[in-house]
C-alpha cells in the first residue's frame, strides 16, 4: 500500500520541520497521495458487510477520497467471539513482548509519516502541521504506553512474613471497546487502542464515522506490526449499531471513549444496566475553556497565544480556548490586536503549508456553528471575521470569528470550532471570574497570562480544571509531559499520556504462597 501510492523516502529520522526543503518535499507528497482509501471491518472470519459508502474531502466536497463499508449486526457479533476467544492468550504473553510489537508498529508509523498525513489532510481536512503533530502524539502514544507496561506489569513483590511470599500483578480486563473521535483520527484512536493492548486486552475499535480511512490505515499497521488480527478488530459503523450494540454486551470488560459528555452518560447507563461485571468507562469529554489575563500581561505574546489556542485544527480541539477573559485596563488594546491579527489569517486549502484554518469536518459541524454566529449576532459585538480564501465555497469552512460577550452564561454549549468569545473584568472580580468558569460544570484547560505570581497562583488554586497553561498557548498537550484530561464535565479521568492512565485498562491480582 505504501510503496504503491508513491511513498518511498525513508522516515524514519523524522522530518525537520525548519528545513524549508523538507517540508516542501513533505507538502508535495501529502498533495500528490492518491485519494482512493478503503476502509471495512476487520473482523476474521466475518463476511462482508453492506454497500460502499462515499467519503468526500471536507476541503472540497467534489473530491471523494475512498470508500467505506459499515460493520453489520452479524459482524458485530463476530468481532466480540473472536475477542473473548483471542484476549486470554495476549494477556499470557509478557508485557515486554506486547511492548515491543507497539513500538515497532511505531517506527512504522514514523518511516511512513507522509502517507498518514495525507490521510489526515483528505479525509479530516487537517493542516500538514495539524497532520505532522497528529502522526507524531500518535507515535508518542505507542512509545509511552509500551514503556509502562514493562515498567507497571512485571510483578511486583511486596513484603510478607517468613513463609510467605506475596506478589501484586496487573493483567488484562479481558474485551475492551474504544470509541474514539474525528478530531484526533490517528492520535487518540492509536492512544486508546495502544493503551488497551499494553494492558492485555483484546480491543473493539469503533472509529469516528467521519474518519474511518484513518482508522483503517492504523489498525492495518498495527496488525502487521504483530498484533494479531483476533486481539485487535476494526468495526466502523454508525453509533446506534456499532456503538450501542458493543457497549450494553455483557462481554465488554470495559470501554475507553473520547467525544460529547451525552454520549458518555449514555455509555455509562448502557455499562451499569447490563447483567454483567461493572464495566469501567475511561472517558474524555468537551470543555468550555477560558483564557485569563491580567494587566501585567504581555499584549503581543497574548494575541499570539490566544489565536493559537482558539483557532489551531479550526478550533475542534477539546483544549481549545473558547473565552478570553481580559482585564478592562488593557482591553481595547487586546482586542484591537486580536482583530488586526485574525485579519491575517489565511483560511482555506489544508494542503497548504501557508494555511493557517483549514475546514471543519463537516456540514453538521458548519450548520451548529452557523447557528452559533446567527444567535451572536443579536447578543453579541463581532470583533473580527477572518477572510475565507479562494475555493472554500467547495468546502465546510466556517471564517474564524471573536465576539465580546456581556456575560459567559451567553454561552450555553461548546461550540466546536474557530469561535473566540472575549470578556471583560476588573480587579476585584477575579475569583468571580473564575467561579463562573468552574460554574459551567466543564473543567478542561485554562490558560493564565500574567506576570504576577500570587495571581498565577491564586487562579490555578481555584481553578476546576485538568490542564493549566501558563504564559503560553493552552493546546497540544505532549504525551508523558502534560499529561492531559479533565474533571467533572469534561471526562473520567485518568489523563491520557500519563503514569495513571494504563493502569486503569488493568485489574490487579494479589498471589500470596505460603512457602
Ligand atoms: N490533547 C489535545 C490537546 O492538548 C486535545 C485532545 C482533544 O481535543 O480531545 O490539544
Amino acid at each position: 500500500l505504501y510503496r504503491s501510492q508513491g511513498f518511498e523516502r525513508d522516515n524514519s529520522m523524522g522530518i525537520n520541520l525548519a528545513n524549508d526543503d523538507q517540508l516542501r518535499e513533505l507538502a508535495q507528497q501529502v498533495n500528490a497521495a492518491t485519494a482512493n482509501w478503503r476502509a471495512e471491518p476487520l473482523v476474521p472470519g466475518a463476511k462482508a458487510a453492506g454497500p460502499d459508502i462515499a467519503v468526500t474531502n471536507p476541503a472540497d466536497r467534489r473530491q471523494t477520497v475512498g470508500q467505506w463499508q459499515a460493520a453489520d449486526a452479524a459482524t458485530v457479533e463476530k468481532a466480540l467471539q473472536n475477542a473473548v476467544a483471542a484476549q486470554p492468550a495476549w494477556d499470557r504473553m509478557p508485557a515486554a513482548s506486547r511492548a515491543t510489537i507497539l513500538e515497532h508498529a511505531a517506527d512504522l508509523l514514523e518511516q511512513r509519516m507522509p502517507q498518514y498525513i495525507a490521510l489526515c489532510t483528505k479525509e479530516a481536512g487537517k493542516t500538514i502541521a495539524d497532520g505532522v503533530a497528529e502522526v507524531r502524539e500518535a507515535v508518542d502514544f505507542l512509545r509511552y504506553y509500551a514503556g509502562q507496561a514493562r515498567k507497571l506489569f512485571a510483578p511486583e513483590p511486596l513484603p510478607g512474613p517468613t513463609g510467605e511470599s506475596n506478589t501484586l500483578q496487573l493483567q488484562g480486563r479481558g474485551v475492551f471497546v474504544c470509541i474514539s473521535p474525528w478530531n484526533f483520527p490517528l492520535a487518540i484512536f492509536t492512544g486508546q487502542i495502544a493503551a488497551a493492548l499494553a494492558a492485555g486486552n483484546a480491543v473493539l475499535a469503533k472509529p469516528a464515522e467521519q474518519t474511518n480511512l484513518i482508522g483503517y490505515a492504523a489498525v492495518k499497521l498495527l496488525h502487521e506490526a504483530g498484533v494479531p488480527e483476533a486481539v485487535l478488530q476494526f468495526l466502523p459503523g454508525d453509533g446506534a449499531t456499532v456503538g450501542a450494540t458493543l457497549t450494553r454486551d455483557p462481554r465488554v470488560a470495559g470501554v475507553a471513549f473520547t467525544g460529547s459528555t451525552d454520549t458518555a452518560r449514555a455509555i455509562n447507563r448502557a455499562l451499569a444496566a447490563r447483567d454483567a461485571a461493572i464495566g469501567v468507562l475511561i472517558a474524555e469529554t468537551g470543555g468550555q475553556n477560558a483564557l485569563i489575563a491580567d494587566s501585567s500581561a504581555l499584549p503581543e505574546q497574548l494575541v499570539k497565544d490566544a489565536l493559537s489556542s482558539a483557532f489551531t485544527s479550526a478550533g475542534q480541539r477539546c483544549s481549545a480556548a473558547r473565552v478570553l477573559y481580559v482585564q478592562d485596563d488593557i482591553a481595547d488594546k487586546v482586542i484591537g490586536m486580536l482583530a488586526g491579527a485574525m485579519a491575517e489569517l489565511t483560511v482555506g486549502d489544508p494542503g497548504l503549508l501557508s494555511t493557517d484554518v483549514g475546514p471543519v469536518i463537516d456540514n453538521d459541524a458548519k450548520c451548529l456553528l452557523d447557528e452559533h454566529a446567527g444567535k451572536m449576532q443579536g447578543s453579541a459585538k463581532l470583533i473580527a471575521e477572518a477572510k475565507l480564501g479562494p475555493g472554500t465555497e467547495h468546502g465546510t469552512f466556517f471564517a474564524p470569528r471573536a465576539w465580546e460577550l456581556q456575560s459567559l452564561s451567553q454561552l450555553t454549549r461548546e461550540n466546536f470550532g474557530p469561535a473566540l468569545h472575549v470578556l471583560r473584568w476588573k480587579a476585584e472580580e477575579l475569583d468571580r471570574v473564575v467561579d463562573a468558569i468552574n460554574a459551567t460544570g466543564y473543567g478542561l484547560t485554562l490558560g493564565i497570562h500574567s506576570r504576577i505570581d500570587d495571581t498565577i497562583d491564586r487562579i490555578a488554586a481555584r481553578a476546576n480544571v485538568g490542564n493549566i497553561y501558563v504564559n503560553r498557548n493552552q493546546i497540544g498537550a505532549v504525551v508523558g509531559v502534560q499529561p492531559f484530561g479533565g474533571q467533572n464535565l469534561s471526562g473520567t479521568g485518568p489523563k491520557a499520556g500519563g503514569p495513571h492512565y494504563l493502569p486503569r485498562f488493568a485489574t490487579e491480582k494479589t498471589l500470596t504462597v505460603n512457602t
